[in-house]
């Protein structure tokens, strides 16, 4: 079957999944969950995402390099789960051909980075350096950093990495829009928005620059909003509309916080990234200040962290929309909470498609209630649909396929039908 997908950016025929001779037209569909200036970032930087093993990031990180005179090298997109040997790396290579620069290298999940020993150094991280809360630095056995930062732990790093200009900043946005548009992206949900962006968001506004509608989570976590962006505000297709946390990290790093230990690591449960009272009293203050809610729960008891938390809002008189972003393994005994609560579920499914290997190894026969779409919906609760970019491909027609049609045995039953999935991808006829 043939989708059409006509406005006045983009004429694009796309194939979905289904056996059919028929086609027919729509105008557009939202992303409900994507970080438009990392897109831009990857889009114009040092792109990691095609590479099919760690040789192959430094032999493009090396090529880059001779095209960019600044004194920092900063990547992303590398995934391990794309190479034959799937191990998270260390920085002996990095170190071995970057001896004199600092190497910055995210991976794509955003959870992870590696580093060199010149990046660590700068950041005067070494053998009594503690772990930050709610991150890792990875060590040897004799306790030295062996350059994998994890969660937290990467803001050690990102805190000493000289800004982009402004232009640079606009240039992005204006990449990451392009992107959307051609692809048929007519709206966004753009994530954990840094405050320190949103002059770039307002200008790009205000000269009506913003072809692409932007609903913005800007970063909630750290209670920073309450001094720089105390109001939700609309200008033209912007809208700042909520808070964004996050309780854990990804399953690919072993950061997502689980119920039980990690299947393919004994004694491992994960990390959740906000205590619970930090939590509590900024997500209060924002939901009385008027922005919605959302935070990003991968594990089962992260999910169950979060709806304890939304519990609590509720208890307290919170009306506004609450959503919970990923919702990839919640628990049968919580489910239910999201219909009670009235809790939005912002889903992804194309990393169920990506993830289905390293999924399995890292929490086994807990699958079985993971990524719980069809479940969801089911209960009439609120769902959209989302990708994600640029931790997967911006193109809508992936996640919409993923939804309605797959091979993974262990989450059949969890496909949906094609007039749900468009929905949920918040179709425009
Ligand atoms: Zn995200």
């Amino acid at each position: 079957m043939k989708l059409i997908i006509n406005n006045n950016f983009v004429n694009r025929i796309c194939d979905l999944s289904i056996d059919s001779d028929e086609s027919f037209e729509i105008k557009g569909l939202r992303d409900s969950h994507c970080h438009l200036m990392w897109l831009g970032m990857q889009e114009n930087g040092l792109k990691l995402d095609s590479c099919k093993s760690f040789e192959e990031v430094i032999s493009i990180s090396l090529a880059f390099q001779k095209s960019n005179s600044s004194f920092w090298l900063n990547g992303r997109g590398w995934n391990n789960e794309n190479w034959k040997n799937k191990t998270l790396p260390t920085n002996d290579l990095l170190n071995k051909f970057f001896p004199d620069r600092p190497v910055f290298l995210k991976r794509i999940d955003g959870h992870a980075a590696l580093t060199n020993n010149v990046a660590l150094d700068l950041a005067k991280i070494d053998l009594h350096t503690n772990d930050p809360s709610g991150g890792k630095i990875q060590r040897d056995s004799n306790g030295k950093a062996t350059g994998l930062l994890i969660d937290n732990a990467i803001e050690l790093i990102e805190d000493i990495i000289p800004r982009p200009s402004d232009d640079e900043f606009i240039k992005h946005l204006l990449t990451a829009q392009d992107k959307c548009l051609e692809l048929g992206l007519l709206e966004v949900h753009d994530m954990d928005v840094h405050l320190d962006w949103l002059p770039y968001f307002n200008h790009l506004a205000n000269e009506k620059l913003l072809n692409l509608k932007v609903k913005s989570y800007i970063r909630g976590f750290d209670g920073v909003f309450l001094s720089k962006c105390n109001i939700p505000y609309i200008i033209n297709n912007l809208e700042i509309a909520g808070l964004k946390f996050f309780a854990d990290g990804a399953l690919g790093s072993r950061g997502a916080a689980l119920i039980e230990d990690y299947s393919d690591d004994a004694g491992n449960k994960g990390l959740f990234l906000i205590d619970e009272d930090s939590f509590f009293n900024y997500s209060m203050k924002g939901a009385k200040l008027g922005f919605e809610i959302s935070t990003h729960a991968i594990g089962d008891a992260a999910n169950r962290f979060t709806l304890h938390n939304y519990t609590k809002l509720r208890n307290n008189g919170v009306k506004v929309a609450l959503r919970i972003e990923h919702c990839q393994m919640v628990h049968p005994d919580d489910i239910l909470k999201f219909k009670e609560l009235n809790i939005h579920a912002a889903i992804q499914p194309i990393h169920c498609i990506s993830d289905k290997d390293m999924a399995y190894n890292r929490i086994g026969e807990r699958v079985n209630y993971s990524y719980p779409w069809k479940s969801l919906l089911e209960l009439g609760i609120e769902i959209s649909g989302g990708s994600d970019f640029p931790i997967e491909s911006p193109d809508p027609i992936l996640g919409i396929n993923a939804f309605i049609s797959h091979d993974i045995n262990w989450q059949k039953k969890e496909i949906i039908g094609l007039e749900d999935a468009l929905n949920i991808y918040g179709v425009i006829k």
